[in-house]
Order: C-alpha cells, then structure tokens, then sequence
C-alpha cells in the first residue's frame, strides 16, 4: 500500500447523500486513525480526540481538558486558548468530555487561520504544560480565609461540576445512567462528582495524560474544502516523534442484569411547596451503538413513542396527571451501548412505581395492539428530514459529522457506517415496508422482555442542601485539623504563589508567539445576505435567494404591538397552542402526527429588540416552519388550519402546556441563570428588554405559575385572554413572511404565498401603548443551589455615549482580558460574560457558576478603571480587533442567515450602517477603550444589580446591606 506523508490509506468513498468524498488513513508508525472528509464547505473542521474511559468519579478526563489548553511546549503563555478566542476568526474553538471520549475540534472559514488553531491545539495535547499550579488552578485546591481560621475548596472544574450538581436534571441524567452501568465506566462520572474531585492527586492526572494522550489512542478528523494532502503532512509533523503504544482504553460491556433494579436518591429542593415534587426515570440496556440498522430503528422508535406531543408514551405520561413534564433523555446512542430512558418530573415520590407500571402497561398496549401507522410514517418522515437537512444550527456541520463518526469509530466500528445514511436508512425503511410488527417486535424485545433496567427515583430533600454544605466543611476542618502549624502555612503559602502566578502577565514575545492572523488576511466588506421586500395587500414579504438544497425556510411572524400589554405573557403559550392543541377538523394527536409526516417542523419562536429612528420596540411572534419544496403545499394547508381553525378550549391540554412550560422554566433556571439574569437585567432598561423578560423571564414564571391556579379557579377568563389574543393578532394586516429559497424554488412557491396571506382574515389593527413595570433595583433571586449567577447592568446612551464600532472590540476585550482572568482564573467562576446591546444602549456584566457575589460585583465596577488605565501594545490591539471581526463574520446555514437578515430589518438596521460600524471595528484604537471606559465609569452607580444564586450566600449579602437588596425566593 501506497505511504503518502507517513499515513496509509485504507479506504476511499464517496457519499452523494452529504457531497462528500471520505478517506480513512492510519499513521503506519503510531497507529493513529484520520478520517478526511473533502466537499465544498468553506466552514472547515478540524478534530482530535482521545479515548478517556475514567476509573472513578473525580473528574479527571475533565480537569485534564481543561488543563491541556493552559499552555504547552510551544506555546508556554498561560492559557494559548484564550489568546485564540482573542484574535481568531474561529467558528468552533472548545474542548468537551463525555463519559468516554474527550474531544477538541476547531473550525474556521479561513485556511491559514485553521492551521493556527490546528497547530496549538496539537502541540497542547501531546505537551502540555500541566504543572502542579494548573491543576490546582483548573482543578482543585484549598485556600484559607483572610483570617487563616477556615479552608475552602476552589477550582475551575469544582465550581463547574458543583453547578452540574446542583440542577436535579442533571443529577437525574447521572444517576439513570450510573444505574444502567454500576459495572463498566459508565457507572463513573467523567466530568467529576464535587464530593469525588478533591481526592484527586496530581500524580495520577500526570499519568492519565501519559497514558491516554498518545497517537496511539488518537482519532483525527479533517472536513471541509482545504487541500486533503496538507492535512496528512501537518499531522505527520506531530505524530512521526513517538513510538506505537497499546492503549489500554477498551470499553468493556456491560454485563446483563438478571432482574431489573430500583434506586432512590436525593436532591437538594429549597422550600415546601416545591418540595412535593421528585421525578422518576425508567432506564433500558439496548443494543450495541455500532449496530448501525439496529441505532437507525431505534431513533425512529424513539420518535414514536416520545418524539410528538400525541406521540403515546409521552401521551400516557402527561395524561396521567401524576406528573409535569418528562423526565430522562430518550434513546442515548452516543456510548458504546445505547440505553432509553423515560419518566416523569413533578411527581409525588410516592408515586414512583405506578408511573413504572404505567410505562410498561402502555408499552405492552402497544406491542399488543399494534403502533398507529400514521404515527410511524411521522417517526420516519422526520429522522429521514433531519438527516437529509443536517441542520446543526449554529455549530460547523463537519463538528456534528465528527460527533457522529465517532459514535461507532471509539469502538472500532466503520466511522462511515452513520454518516452514508442512505444505505441503511433504505435498508430500515425496507424492513418497516416488509414486517408487519417491526416496531411492536422492538419494544417486546428491548423493553417489555428486557431485565436490564432500573427504575432510578430521585427524591426532594430539604435538608440535602445543608447537608452538603455542612459535610464539606467537617471534611475541610478535618484536613485543617489533621495539618501541622507549618502544613497550614504551607497551605496559604501556596495559594498565595499560585495567585501571584495567575496575576502575572506573560511576557509579550511569549504571546507573540502564539500564531495569530494579520489585519490584511480579513475581508474590509460584510457579506451581504440577499432580500427582497415584497408585500401581498398589507402583508409584507421578505425573500432571500440562497441555496438551501431543496427545504423551504418559512417564517410566518405576527406583530405583538397589536396586544395589550396584560395579554404578552401569554404568548409563548399562545405560539404553542395554535401547533399543539388541535383544529376544528383534527384532535392535537393527528395535527402534530401530520405536521411530522408532511414537514420538517414547525416551532413558535419569539422576536423582539429594540428599533433604530422608532419610538417603539419591535416585538413579532414567529412560526418557523421548514419542508422539502415539494411538500411546501401540505405546509401551507397546516399553516392555514393553525391559524383559522385552531380551538383553544381544551382546558385540560392547555393544563398540561402551562404545566410543562412551567417545568421547563424551572430546570433552566440552573444551567441557564446567565440568560435569566442577563433579561432580568435588561428589563429594567428598555421597552425591548421588558418584553423579553415578560415572555421568557423570571416574570413568566411567576406568571406560569398563577396561571396554573387560576385554569382551576377562572378557566372562562384564561380562554377569554386566550381568544382576544387570537383575534387582535391573527390578522393579514399584521403578518411577515420570510421566505429562504433559492430562485427556482422560489417561483414555484410565491403564487401559493401570495394566496395564503390573502385567505387571512383581514382584520384591522391598532397599535398599543405599553408602560414598563420596573422591579427593585437591586435584588437576590433565591434557588437551592451551591452556586451563583451575579449580574449588573448599565445604560451607557443614558450617559451620552453614542454607539460606535469599537464598542464591539472594546467588550470582546473586557470578557477575554480582564473577566476571564479575575472572575473565572482568580475567582473560580466557570465564567463571565459582558454584553453590550447597540440598539438600546445597555451593557450587562453576567457571571455564570460563581462562588463569589461581593468580589464578582467589585471586579464589574473596577472594569472602568480597568480600561481608563490600560496600556496595549499593538499586536494586542490588532488581535483584539480580528477576534470582533470573527464575531462580525460567524458562518450560518441558510435558514440563519434568512432569518438574521430579518432580524436587521425589524430592528432598522441597514447593511450600509453596518459597514461603517466594521470599519469603525478596523480602525479601533486604545483611545476607544479609554472613551469607553470613561462612559463606562459614570453609568457604574446608576446601575442595577441582579444576582440568581444560593439562599445561603445571597441573604449573608443582604443582611450587610440592610434595606437595600430585595430577595425573591425562585425555587
Ligand atoms: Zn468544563
């Protein structure tokens, strides 16, 4: 076999169904496998990953893909990866950690720039740096208070994973899985259990990096348009200095269980009311992932039974009342075994196992009864749409095919076998065509007759919380009474080195050193994205001429200024009801079964932003709608059944809709508390801000919840609002259609537009006033968490700033340069945020998983002087102002990019306006930062202060500002 740059070729194919030509090679001298994938896509996509299995739970593989980007032989700057999100134009630059595999992939649109990215991250996994200092840093490590009286535990990924464990979705997600796995390295948690991290010792985070950080265990992906031939010989230059090794990172199955197994747990709930409710997961072993007929089917089955809102299971469970939303994933097939697991959340524990027996008494119905074929042909239809579609919304496609590669390449399964669908998908379809009970014959086999399963049942607890915090700190005084004098010294001795490390500066030629784009390799233009305004009657319509093989792109948006203020927070509500509550001619099982055979979807979003030159917001309610052309008839005559003959009078799914949403509310307040402060924030500025937080907010929730209550106590009303709502706002004279096709498909469709906007019902419109309602200024929302989300807001128009470009490269700056170093590397915060909407004029500071609250604030105040006082050496400049134009130019998929170009219209933004403000991004200079930060300083004591965090710390802060803060109890 032909050697071509130290790699030999095993295979070459081509796969029309995604216009891709793919080559597998392995490196002779190390082993190392390389898929490379070539076609027309500009969005490049590089990959490297490591098989990681861990042999406990304290979080190494995770500790260690945080800790290999802090630096390597090449390029020793502390952390290279954040000197990359500073100056490169990527469009993926991350690392993730799954319970077997740890994963770095890249992406960009430009060659050389992808080479950067390519270069430092393969020099960070073979040579990282890894000092003891890093792992501390990234990991863990003790530090006492400024009295030397008590020890705390701090770290990057201990703040990360105590947030993980403070959302009971997550902890359900973890324990279901353990409980499938208790004997193979499923049953650990590889991201790290906040109990478990602290016995990590940095001896064997060394050897895990030795042992499992080799070519040998190494699986490289390449995808995109570059020359596949540089691919090889770049790889190359890395691999050909090590020598071939036997990685010992097999997964061993798990043995089969001989009875199924029941599992109660705890989690820590905040107060009564809420404490009523635990949730309740039935789990299954099922195949193995690399079966790939076998994955394919049971995806589909997994459509049937949960993936609709009639779809039966599903149906069962919430109609059975004894719970609010679902629990567990669904079919999992990314492990080397793929398990299923479904339940409900909301529940009376007591509860458990009848809605154990209710799953498997529908289950059995079904396998008796035989599934709907109506229901099937949705399941199909949709996994067959999804796959042709691949829309992997704003991340690279190449990342999503690499993701899916690796699903059976890790257990040295055909890396091809998922990604040239067309095979087996005609080969499943064919099998559906043949037997008669195909799917009926997969429950009886992988449920119904299936032991391997454990019902896992997760408790509320009020004390779990104290608990926790109580246990930490027995374990902390043990270990600081179990040290000597000079131990303790030691201790503050080291944290203070560690801090003075994190606190210096690297020097610049080190930075330097890290390889970064020049200013003439970027594009002085925006890339335009086509429009054409067009209206029908009153109706507008906006057509944007790209390619989108063959789908139909339609939004369909109402103007929400038609409302009275009092019916907004019903909105959200509202966009679901017309797809999920059925029509005059269609019960809601059959309506979203044929939304699901005949289209790609349908989903409610809502829009609203602040408006140029206008006195008023622009706020829309929006059905995102998608379909091959050839469909689009069918997807038109849905469209016109939701809109003219939806009934909104079946209290009892309205019930389960409220309930659900209310549920989902509830799980985002954790892993989304930067989005929920950052609104919160917001809302108290602008009229744009206002809305959002009313629809998707705080205030929704309050608002879901007396909206629960009062379905009970004055449904007549509830449909009232719901019906006014639909008349005022469900007229031609109100709509937007933004349609993405390209020309031909465009003339075939554009007669059956016209028509449809025609058949609206042509009702007249007022506009409304709205009034804001503002909230205390400074205010605790309180949840039963271990961590924080601090936030503080300031309206910079107010102190006459007026925009400017360099707006963009100066916050871009402020997260990387300054909130990146002291909330996240000194203070231990997974993150924080600093946005800037040019539209309204306001700046929000967001920290995210924080253990601190007063010094989080204090390092947002001190960002002012922060940038009044900076010095900045050119290369830092010119970095900082390719990273905004990265930020300018993210790569989107058609759909996005149709719906971004709205966007700009309803929001009076022009591409000539935006032009200027690139060449303002160019032409940045320290005067800017200083401007800034001088504006920045005057609006700091007229800002307001959100903070979503633990009951614990936030009413400790209240009580040393009596009077001032107002505390909300959230969960
Ligand atoms: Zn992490």
């Amino acid at each position: 076999m032909a050697e071509v740059h130290g790699f030999e070729r095993s295979r070459v194919q081509d796969i029309p169904e995604i216009k891709t030509r793919a080559e597998l090679y392995r490196h002779i001298k190390t082993g190392a496998e390389l898929l490379s994938l070539t076609n027309d896509d500009e969005n490049k996509v590089f990959g490297i990953s490591f098989r990681t299995p861990p042999s406990d739970s304290t979080g190494l593989p995770h500790i260690l893909e945080h800790s290999v980007l802090c630096g390597s032989r090449k390029y020793p700057a502390k952390e290279p990866f954040v000197e990359l999100l500073k100056s490169s134009v990527q469009t993926f630059l991350n690392a993730m950690t799954y319970p077997d595999k740890t994963c770095y992939p890249v992406a960009s649109q430009n060659i050389q720039d992808l080479y950067n990215l390519i270069d430092v991250y393969m020099d960070a996994v073979f040579y990282p740096r890894i000092t003891p200092f890093i792992f501390q840093q990234e990991g863990w490590h003790l530090e006492p208070d400024d009295a030397g009286n008590r020890l705390t535990y701090k770290g990057v990924v201990f703040s990360e994973m105590k947030g993980v464990y403070s959302s009971p979705d997550s902890l359900i997600a973890e324990y279901s899985r353990r409980a499938v796995f208790p004997a193979n390295t499923y049953g650990l948690d590889a991201g790290g259990d906040p109990r478990q991290i602290p016995t990590l010792t940095y001896e064997q985070f060394r050897e895990f990096h030795r042992k499992y950080y080799h070519p040998s265990n190494a699986r490289i992906f390449f995808y995109g348009d570059d020359d596949p031939q540089r691919r090889l010989s770049f790889v190359d230059s890395y691999l050909r200095d090590f020598e071939r090794i036997e990685p010992e990172s097999n997964i061993t199955l798990q043995p089969l269980f001989d009875k199924p197994v029941r599992l109660v747990r705890k989690f820590a709930a905040g107060d009564e009311r809420q404490g009523q409710k635990g949730m309740v997961t039935l789990n299954w072993l099922l195949g193995d992932t690399t079966d790939t007929q076998m994955n394919l089917s049971l995806h589909m089955l997994e459509y049937i039974l949960l993936g609709m809102p009639g779809s039966p299971l599903r149906k069962a469970l919430i109609d059975s009342k004894y719970g609010e939303d679902l629990a567990g994933q669904g079919l999992d097939a990314e492990i080397r075994q793929m398990y299923f697991s479904t339940g409900l959340k909301g529940i009376d524990p007591e509860n458990a196992d009848r809605i154990g027996e209710l799953i498997f008494g529908t289950l059995g119905g079904l396998a008796k009864d035989g599934i709907d074929p109506l229901t099937i042909e949705a399941a199909v239809n949709s996994i067959e749409f999804a796959l042709r579609e691949n829309n992997t919304g704003s991340y690279p496609r190449g990342l999503g095919l690499m993701l899916r590669a690796l699903t059976t390449w890790l257990y040295e399964g055909d890396p091809l076998a998922l990604i040239a669908f067309e095979e087996p998908l005609e080969r499943v379809k064919g099998v559906i065509a043949r037997e008669k009970r195909f799917f009926e014959g997969l429950i009886e086999r992988f449920l119904l007759q299936n032991p391997h399963r454990a019902l896992v049942l997760l408790k509320p607890d009020l004390e779990t919380a104290k608990e926790e915090e109580e246990a930490e700190r027995a374990r902390l005084k043990a270990v600081r009474e179990s040290m000597t004098p000079s131990q303790l010294e030691e201790v503050g001795a080291n944290a203070a080195r560690l801090k003075e490390m994190q606190e210096r500066p690297d020097p610049p030629e080190m930075l330097a050193s890290i390889p970064s784009l020049k200013i003439t390799d970027l594009d002085r233009y925006n890339k335009c994205i086509p429009v054409s305004f067009l209206r029908e009657g009153e109706a507008e319509i906006l057509y944007h001429d790209l390619f989108t093989s063959g789908i139909v792109y339609l939004d369909l948006g109402f103007n929400l200024r038609v409302l009275p203020q009092e019916l907004l927070p019903y909105v959200p509500l509202f966009g679901r009801a017309l797809l999920e509550m059925g029509t005059e001619e269609e019960d809601y099982v059959a309506l979203t079964q044929r939304i699901s055979r005949k289209t790609g979807g349908i989903s409610p979003n809502i829009f609203s932003s602040a408006a140029k030159g206008a006195d008023k917001s622009a706020a829309w309610l929006f059905l995102r709608a998608k379909s091959m052309l050839n469909q689009s008839e069918e997807l038109l005559s849905i469209l016109r059944d939701v809109l003219l003959k939806v009934r909104l009078d079946n209290r009892e799914r309205f019930r389960q809709m409220v309930l659900e949403a209310k549920a989902r509310m509830e799980q985002k307040l954790i892993p989304s508390g930067h989005q929920i402060v950052n609104m919160r924030l917001r809302s108290q500025f602008d009229e744009s801000g206002w809305v959002a937080e009313q629809m998707k907010g705080v205030s929704q929730l309050f608002f879901l919840r007396d909206l629960a209550g009062r379905i009970d106590s004055g449904w007549p009303g509830v449909l009232a609002d719901l019906e006014r709502l639909r008349s005022l706002l469900l007229s031609g004279r109100n709509v937007l259609a933004n349609v993405t096709l390209d020309e031909e498909g465009w003339r075939i469709l554009e007669p059956d537009i016209r028509r449809f906007l025609g058949d609206l019902p042509a009702s007249p419109v007022i506009v409304e006033q709205w009034s804001l309602e503002r909230d205390a200024p400074f205010e605790g929302l309180t949840i039963p968490a271990h961590v924080n989300y601090v936030g503080k807001g300031v309206d910079l128009y107010g102190r006459g700033y007026r925009y400017h470009g360099s707006a963009r490269v100066v916050t871009r700056y402020v997260r990387n340069a300054w909130l990146w170093d002291r909330v996240r590397v000194q203070g231990g915060a997974y993150g924080a945020f600093c946005m800037f909407d040019r539209l309204s004029g306001i700046l929000t500071f967001v920290s995210y998983r924080d253990p601190n609250l007063e010094r989080t604030l204090e390092v947002f105040d001190r960002t002012a002087d922060f940038l009044e006082n900076l010095e900045i050496r050119e290369e830092e400049l010119t970095k900082a102002v390719i990273g905004a134009i990265g930020d300018i130019d993210q790569y989107q998929l058609p759909d996005a990019k149709g719906y971004t170009s709205m966007a700009y219209h309803l929001s009076g933004e022009t591409d000539q306006e935006r032009q200027v403000m690139r060449e303002q991004v160019f032409g940045t200079g320290l005067e800017d930062f200083r401007t800034f930060g001088r504006y920045l300083r005057q609006a700091r004591d007229g800002g307001i202060v959100k903070i979503l965090g633990s009951s614990k710390g936030i009413d400790e802060y209240a009580s040393t500002r009596t009077g001032e803060m107002q505390v909300v109890k959230l969960l």
